[in-house]
């Protein structure tokens, strides 16, 4: 019988737990070779705005989750091989070469990364393919079309879904007790060589025994319980939950977290403050399905709307914005933070891209793609869906209204603290027409 050689080829799925296309991989191969790998920017998007390199803070926290996999894989009698920057030739001759004959992969909304699949799929046509849905709370989308708003999607999934009736917990993949042998001969330098010359972030520190001791702290804590009163916060670690960095690169299933709140409000307290954290993940999972049936659109300067956008692209706006040197120092700490963390509010995110696009009248995609390169919590189909909410080219193009950045500065930092930790006076006077002079703080 023919030997049948696995590849489990990882992308947002970096974990042990919960993860089907692990469990599948080690059932049906008689060796297996577990892989990540990162790429380059995707061309195919067509933007003007590039990046070589993601940030320090996002790059530190992926190397610590691959790192964390990879003690995990060892232990369970295999490894983990890494490739950077990986171009398509390269990884069809490292198929070839190791005589793969099925792809054990999890589905994803990244465009880009499904466009990877389908080249490889067309090259190398004998390969058989096993998806697994890791990344959402539905393995498919839950209704026949996705509704244009996120509203009546969220209605539709509590009138009808079984996640919300559910008694006992969600199916959560148990990790295998061991798994498939790699092929002999392996080419020695594919091994993930963990690099630990990276400074330790404060408080986000990738892989899954990471994420997994947070969803214990966190649901160990009070916090749960008041999330909805203090998620708009600017800066307070247990304000909001912070499960985004590890969700969105998968050492986190979405799935796993929803059993523990749904534990936490059988045990401690069920109120508005849980079921907030549940609508909030509703959103994450809106998103999902929009960028999975929106595809490429995802990436347009329209969206998937006909509008006519009036912003464009001024390069000195973009450098300050970019650097926290705007008229507007709410904006300008929030920069900052984002430059050193890798990490920004919900609130923060909703000002700086509001700034960007209704303020300094600048093409929402650049303030996209500059996010993409820096947080550490990237997910794609939230920060593109996000961006194109509050640019009124995506889902619900009446949402996404301006902001009296005055206003929001007196409601969500009134002593300026937050405005003085994370230096966002600066001393920039004016952008063109946005006189600084009206700015009291
Ligand atoms: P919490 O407030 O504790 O929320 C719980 C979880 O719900 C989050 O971990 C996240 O998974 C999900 N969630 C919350 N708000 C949203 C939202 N608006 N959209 C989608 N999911 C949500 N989130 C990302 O995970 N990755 C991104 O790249 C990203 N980019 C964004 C870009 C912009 C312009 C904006 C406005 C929002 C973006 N968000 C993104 C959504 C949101 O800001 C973050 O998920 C949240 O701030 C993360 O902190 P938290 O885990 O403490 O969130």
């Amino acid at each position: 019988m023919n030997e049948k050689t696995g590849l489990l080829w990882l992308h947002n799925d970096l974990r042990l737990h919960d993860s089907p296309s692990l469990q599948k991989a080690s059932k049906y191969c008689d060796h297996l070779l577990v892989f990540y790998a990162t790429y380059d920017f995707p061309v195919s998007r067509g933007q003007c705005y590039y990046f070589h390199d993601i940030s320090s803070q996002r790059k530190r926290f992926l190397h610590e989750t691959i790192s964390d996999l990879q003690t995990g894989l060892q232990q369970l009698g295999n490894d983990l091989l890494f490739m950077d920057k990986a171009s398509l030739k390269q990884l069809v001759r490292f198929i070839e070469h190791y005589d793969i004959t099925d792809v054990f992969y999890s589905q994803t909304s990244d465009y880009n990364h499904n466009l990877r699949h389908r080249i490889i799929a067309q090259r190398l046509s004998y390969l058989r393919w096993h998806e697994s849905a890791t990344a959402t709370l539905f393995a498919d989308l839950p209704m026949l079309n996705l509704p244009k708003s996120f509203i009546p999607f969220r209605q539709h999934i509590e009138k009808n879904s079984y996640l919300l009736r559910q008694k006992v917990d969600l199916a959560d993949t148990p990790i295998p007790y061991r798994l498939p042998t790699l092929p002999k001969a392996i080419d020695k330098s594919l091994f993930y060589f963990s690099e630990h010359f990276f400074k330790k972030g404060e408080n986000f520190t990738g892989g899954e025994t990471q994420a997994l001791l947070h969803l214990k702290n966190y649901f160990a804590s009070d916090a749960p319980s008041t999330y909805k009163t203090t998620r708009n916060s600017l800066d307070e670690w247990t304000h909001s939950t912070k499960f985004s960095a590890w969700l969105a690169n998968g050492s986190l299933s979405v799935r796993s977290l929803l059993n523990v709140l749904r534990q936490y409000e059988k045990k401690v307290i069920a109120n508005d403050s849980t079921y907030w954290i549940w609508f909030e993940l509703l959103w994450r999972e809106y998103f999902h399905w929009y960028a999975d049936t929106h595809q490429k659109k995802l990436f347009l300067f329209k969206g998937t709307t006909s509008c006519k956008s009036m912003s464009c692209f001024y390069g000195e706006r973009f450098e300050r914005w970019k650097n926290g040197n705007t008229p507007y120092p709410i904006i300008n700490a929030c920069m900052n933070q984002l430059r050193a963390t890798g990490y920004l509010s919900n609130r923060g995110r909703q000002l700086t891209a509001n700034c960007f696009i209704h303020e300094l009248g600048m093409d929402w995609r650049y303030g996209a793609t500059y996010f993409e390169q820096q947080l550490i919590d990237y997910d794609v189909a939230s920060n593109w869906g996000n961006w194109q909410y509050i640019s009124r080219v995506g889902a619900d193009p009446h949402g996404g209204r301006k902001f009296n950045l005055y206003q929001q500065t007196q409601t969500y930092d009134p002593e300026g603290t937050f405005i003085k930790r994370w230096q966002g006076q600066g001393n920039c006077r004016s952008i063109d027409s946005v006189d600084a002079a009206d700015w009291p703080i």
